[in-house]
């Protein structure tokens, strides 16, 4: 159980979310209604996502102050736990980009020969400027239009038509194309949530004294790149990109990561 401790979190976590936007438009439920580019949580508190807050502001459209005060909310709210939490603990298509990450270790597809290198990790940042001006160009939210967490979303909720296409493509491309493709190069949403929670206080902590430098944590971490402190120096995982998904403490034998409150000096 240990070993699977956060993935189980996570799972319950993104399935009951999942559960109760159903229940809102099958049951009529105020638990939490809305998509995550807007809610309502107990009919009540407003929710916004921040970057799709900010894409409709770039068209020129005046929001109500609901939207402001939920797109606040959320920004607050990700700013403590971390940015990207809430991809590895709300957004539907992680479970998607996961699943491809699995099979890709089950079948050995993570040589070098078959993860084509030629996104940069960097690329999701200008995507998500890009994504801004083409809001503003265009007069509509560039990136909701097109969205494959909102394709996902939309299809637990009302069924999948043609929209099951596009979860398949990133599906398929995580898994034949570039290792963690979607979340990890391209997505304008996780990039937004990286800079949000740059500095959260939720973060994972490195012990290196128990570290036995086995690696085990890189090869399981969506963004491996934000673990260059193993076996080095005792610090919290500062890097934004880190999603807090707990794949690095779950699988560590040596105990030699947890979450804790971000440590701002070097033991
Ligand atoms: S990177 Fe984008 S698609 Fe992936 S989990 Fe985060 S928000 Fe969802
Ligand atoms: S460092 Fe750990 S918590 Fe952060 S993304 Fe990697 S595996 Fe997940």
């Amino acid at each position: 159980m240990k070993h699977i401790k956060y993935l189980l979190l996570r799972r319950t976590t993104q399935i009951s979310l999942m559960c109760l936007y159903f229940a809102a438009n099958a049951y009529g439920w105020h638990i939490l209604e809305g998509t995550f580019g807007t809610s309502y949580l107990f009919g009540t508190v407003p929710l916004a996502d921040p970057y799709t807050t900010v894409q409709v502001l770039a068209t020129g459209f005046v929001l109500g102050t609901d939207v402001l005060l939920g797109a606040a909310i959320i920004t607050v709210f990700y700013f403590v736990i971390g940015g990207r939490a809430f991809c590895a603990w709300v957004c539907p298509i992680n479970m998607v980009t996961d699943l491809s990450n699995w099979i890709r270790r089950k079948l050995n597809l993570d040589k070098e020969e078959v993860n084509y290198r030629f996104i940069k990790r960097s690329a999701r940042y200008w995507i998500m400027v890009v994504g801004l001006l083409v809001s503003a160009f265009v007069g509509v939210a560039a990136f909701e239009v097109v969205s494959p967490i909102t394709i996902m979303q939309r299809g637990l909720v009302f069924g999948f038509g043609m929209g099951a296409a596009v979860i398949l493509t990133i599906f398929l491309f995580d898994l034949f194309g570039v290792k963690n493709g979607w979340c990890g190069h391209l997505c304008p949403l996780g990039a937004a949530y990286s800079i949000i929670g740059s500095k959260s206080l939720v973060r994972v902590k490195h012990d290196h004294v128990a570290c036995t430098d086995c690696m085990d944590c890189k090869v399981v971490c969506p963004e491996n790149q934000v673990l260059h402190m193993i076996n080095k120096e005792s610090i919290s995982v500062t890097d934004g990109e880190c999603t807090n998904c707990g794949r690095c403490v779950d699988v560590c034998n040596d105990d030699a990561l947890e979450f804790g409150i971000r440590q701002f000096v070097k033991n």
